[in-house]
């Protein structure tokens, strides 16, 4: 706040105290309604008490700081004066709104109140200033009904279905016989004002708020109240926005969308954020009042079909507003507005939320049309990194869809709000949707719902798509999936959610609670029944090759997109794969090299020979059984360097226990094996299980595992030493570069570097003689105990590479397992004991600090230390930032995270710089 006594920021008549600049102290709302005013937008003049109040007001138990009282009063004699109206006014009465707005907005997370300001009397005035009673007494209405639920707290109590004063407006629409609330009457209204009124008094015992100064305080204080309400605390943990932010409190001025039908309010995007195409488009509803459309009451319009028609010059103003405001802002926006009497006030813009393929194309298209850079496409609040996921997810496949529509399975078609192909069971409620999530997270769930409003955030969460049957593409179900990358369907109009019954049906097919039913959000299909899915187009262009890159647009972005990232990015992406066909899809995606190659998994397919191995009484029958796997392994890195073309592939010496290849699970499991194994190696079956239960450890994540096996047993790190040199000697014959690096597991002294270096080293020589070449390689060590990272001076005389395993340097440094800590991490979350999960996203605290340390160290001793990280962090956005920082030289990931890793690494390039 640039004066810390100046509580209220006027806007107003063409000026404004505030500015965009000022979001932190303004919101996004407020911030933008002031720079909105100052580029001659038309906006209703108001205030904004700044967040720094919400602060005090919450660690104040309500109070307010000195001072605020009078410029409050102050303002509002200004805002009167601009619009000419006065407040609780006879014959011209000013109504205002009083709006939530933190720094990011958080869509229909807090409250806002609008048309306060009436009462017996100002209702009475409005009537007569606008000629238009029923628009009056609506507004009044819809007061008591917005105030009574946000400052009021009347709902819908535990054993209700229904918000109360909903099921009294429900009443009165059936006994007027209509069908919509814009269709009763001033004298139905005013009645049902009695009846609202009647219903707090009974629920509150106080009667309703006259005043309209007492009804502003009251909204303001349940404003800032908002910022600490469950829905609003569970969203900001989700999006990792401080607890500390608070909001701020708009007070505006109303203008109306309610007073006959040359008004309207509605909700507009200036390019389509589903897929990105250019072109106004959004909802709105004549004669209706701003939450009308949100909220999914009744279905609205579509602006770009239909507005043109029906209010030209609206539509035409609506465009231009749009173009200034992208010129303005440089990014699509997503803006609320009401229509008075055919002009067009805004109330609200912000940059719009849009999923991974808006993102992407929106991005590459405002550069190609020059209002932005390739630098500022790529910033990370335009495309968060992760959302270049949903680019890369499966789609419907084309033929199961069409056999489903020929099966008559097609069930009805509603508006494509989030792109994506989602199959699962039927919900009808969020809470179900959550419960069934935490029971079995593998089952699909599909939430389907007439409207969805902020309490089912977490069950939108739970379920793999979100169908509803009202609301239109910028519905609060709409905005939310989009947001959360998930599939969506909106306003299929044709569904009939019952949810008494606990059915979904059309016509006279009727679906139940449980039943399967599949969504299309690329084309708003629903079909009943569940639909195989297929890749995405990028995918298929990039990995299946079935789609030529230039017949696809989509690919075409993508690809320009990742030209850019690459220009800008300095952090090199390498991926974790074990087999060929990993890494070919990986390189396919951009993967500079392997950073981890497990080894184990091909032992899991020798389990016989490796068996014989464990089992094995003396060095010699230890060493023919290792032996024999020689040639398996030496197979798979052939194909791994095929493939690599002289990329660089670190792969990692055997790690997991003993005991994960022969356990007594395993011996419980198949119950011939001990003595089949006996049988084979010539020994008892006793000795089979006296063996098998050495092998069993109390906390293995610590045990006999990593470098310390090779240690035991040498001869299998000879073994896996010679099949990296031959493959790489063999495919080098063959004209191909090679670089391997061996990784040695869990180090912790020095000493156990020492000893694997040594014997890797004695058998690269011994192979290197037998085949008269060499080959230029590596030995490194992955740093993954604290010890490690402690003593990484010393290590690195040996190791000529790092790699950090946050894996396992996460359960290590902070002593907590990732197989037990399912048990307390959800209740860690939700009490904000941790800001995150720690094993998806870098601890940078304490992990992150070993990291910082391990690379001062390995680098005070070798200063060109290649260092990279292999955990599954490495396709974690934020993690990958804090490695482009901590100095590494490449992070490491999954093959389908390595675009997303590219991206990270370029966005924290450039914002660093
Ligand atoms: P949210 O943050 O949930 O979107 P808002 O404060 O933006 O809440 O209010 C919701 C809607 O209420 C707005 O989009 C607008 O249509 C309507 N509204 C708010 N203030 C006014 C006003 N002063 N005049 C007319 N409509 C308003
Ligand atoms: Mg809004
Ligand atoms: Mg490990």
């Amino acid at each position: 706040m640039a004066d810390p006594t100046q509580f209220v920021y006027f806007f107003g008549g063409g000026q404004a105290d505030g500015s965009t600049e000022m979001k932190n102290s303004l919101g996004g709302k407020g911030a933008n309604l002031a720079e909105m005013t100052r580029i001659g937008v038309q906006v209703p003049a108001g205030f904004t008490i700044p967040t720094e109040v919400c602060n005090y007001f919450s660690d104040n138990d309500g109070a307010y700081p000195e001072g605020l009282k009078e410029q409050v009063v102050a303002a509002l004699e200004r805002v009167e004066e601009v619009m000419g109206a006065r407040l609780g006014s006879d014959t011209n009465p000013l109504l205002v709104s009083c709006r939530s707005g933190a720094r990011e907005s958080m869509p229909g997370m807090m409250d806002t109140v609008l048309n306060i300001g009436l009462n017996e009397h100002s209702v009475q005035a409005l009537a007569e200033h606008s000629g238009n009673a029923q628009f009056a007494w609506d507004s009044y209405r819809r007061f008591i009904q917005m105030f009574g639920d946000v400052v009021l707290e009347v709902r819908a109590r535990d054993d209700e279905h229904e918000d109360p004063f909903e099921k009294l407006l429900e009443a009165k629409k059936a006994s007027a016989g209509v069908k919509y609330d814009s269709e009763l009457s001033a004298e139905d209204l005013q009645e049902l004002v009695s009846e609202f009124k009647a219903l707090v008094k009974q629920r509150t015992g106080q009667d309703f708020p006259d005043e309209p100064i007492d009804q502003i305080w009251a909204a303001i204080g349940a404003v800032f109240g908002s910022w600490n309400n469950d829905r609003a605390a569970v969203y900001r943990r989700d999006y990792g926005i401080p607890h500390n932010w608070g909001t701020a409190c708009n007070v505006q001025a109303m203008v109306y969308g309610n007073l006959g039908d040359d008004c309207a309010t509605g909700v507009g995007l200036t390019r389509d954020c589903s897929m990105g195409a250019p072109g106004f488009n959004g909802d709105y509803l004549i004669n209706a009042q701003g939450e009308d459309v949100v909220a999914g009451i009744r279905t609205p319009k579509r602006i770009e079909t239909s507005l043109k028609d029906e209010m030209p010059e609206v539509y035409e103003q609506l465009e231009t507003i749009g173009k200034t405001l992208e010129n303005h802002y440089q990014e699509v926006q997503d803006i609320e507005f009401t229509v008075q009497k055919g002009r067009v006030w805004l109330l609200q813009t912000r940059n719009a939320k849009r999923t991974g393929f808006a993102a992407v194309r929106i991005a590459v298209d405002l550069v190609h049309e020059g209002l932005i850079t390739p630098e500022q496409a790529l910033e990370k609040r335009r495309i968060p990194a992760d959302d270049l996921n949903q680019l890369l997810q499966p789609v419907f496949d084309p033929q199961e869809k069409a056999l489903a529509e020929t099966d008559g399975r097609l069930l009805t078609k509603g508006i494509n709000a989030g792109p994506g192909a989602a199959s699962g069971h039927i919900c009808l409620t969020a809470a179900e949707a959550e419960r069934l999530h935490n029971l079995n997270p593998e089952q699909p769930l599909i939430l389907v719902r007439r409207e969805t409003s902020p309490e089912d955030l977490r069950g939108m969460r739970a379920a793999e798509g979100i169908l509803t049957a009202f609301g239109g593409a910028s519905s609060h179900a709409a905005l939310v999936s989009r947001q959360m990358g998930k599939t969506c369907i909106v306003g299929a109009n044709e569904l009939n959610v019952d949810y008494t019954a606990g059915t979904v049906s059309v016509g006279d097919i009727v679906l139940k609670i449980g039943d399967p039913i599949s969504i299309d959000g690329f084309t708003g299909e629903v079909f009943t029944g569940m639909v195989d899915t297929t890749e995405s187009e990028i995918v298929n262009v990039l990995i299946k090759k079935t789609v030529a890159p230039e017949e696809s647009e989509a690919y075409q972005r993508y690809a320009q997109l990742m030209e850019w990232v690459d220009q800008f990015r300095t952090l090199g992406v390498r991926t974790n794969a074990d087999l060929p066909d990993q890494a070919v899809d990986a390189v396919a995606f951009g993967a500079e090299g392997i950073g981890l190659c497990r080894t184990e998994h091909m032992f899991v397919e020798h389990l016989e020979e490796i068996r014989e191995m464990i089992l094995a009484r003396d060095p010699d029958t230890r060493l023919a059984a290792i032996n024999r796997l020689l040639p398996f392994q030496q197979d798979e890195f052939t194909g791994l360097f095929r493939v690599m073309q002289g990329r660089p592939v670190t792969i990692r010496l055997l790690d997991p226990p003993l005991h994960e290849f022969l356990s007594e699970r395993h011996l419980q499991e198949q119950p011939d094996l001990a003595e089949e194994l006996a049988a084979q190696l010539g020994i008892s079956v006793e000795a089979v299980r006296a063996r098998t239960a050495e092998l069993h450890e109390e906390n293995p994540m610590l045990g006999h595992r990593g470098c310390r096996l090779g240690i035991v047993y040498p001869e299998i790190t000879a073994m896996q030493a010679r099949a990296i040199m031959q493959a790489a000697v063999a495919v080098q014959a063959e004209g191909i570069e090679v670089h391997p690096e061996v990784m040695v597991p869990l180090v912790g002294f020095q000493t156990e570097i020492d000893n694997q270096a040594a014997i890797v080293r004695e058998t690269a020589d011994a192979v290197f003689a037998e085949t008269g070449t060499t080959i230029e390689y590596q030995i490194g060590t992955m740093i993954e105990v604290p010890r490690a990272a402690l003593r990484s001076d010393e290590i690195a005389e040996t190791a000529e590479f790092f790699s950090f395993g946050t894996n396992d340097l996460t359960q290590t440094c902070l002593g907590m397992s990732r197989d037990d800590y399912g048990g307390f991490i959800g209740y860690y979350r939700e009490n904000d004991i941790v800001p995150f999960d720690p094993f998806q996203s870098i601890d940078l605290g304490g992990v992150g600090r070993l990291i910082e340390l391990g690379v001062a160290g390995g680098r005070s001793t070798r200063s060109d230390l290649k260092i990279g990280i292999c955990g599954e962090h490495g396709g974690d956005p934020a993690s990958v930032m804090f490695c482009h920082r901590a100095g590494l030289n490449y992070v490491s990931c999954s093959p389908y995270r390595v675009p997303i890793a590219r991206l990270a690494a370029a966005q924290e390039a450039l914002a660093s710089e």
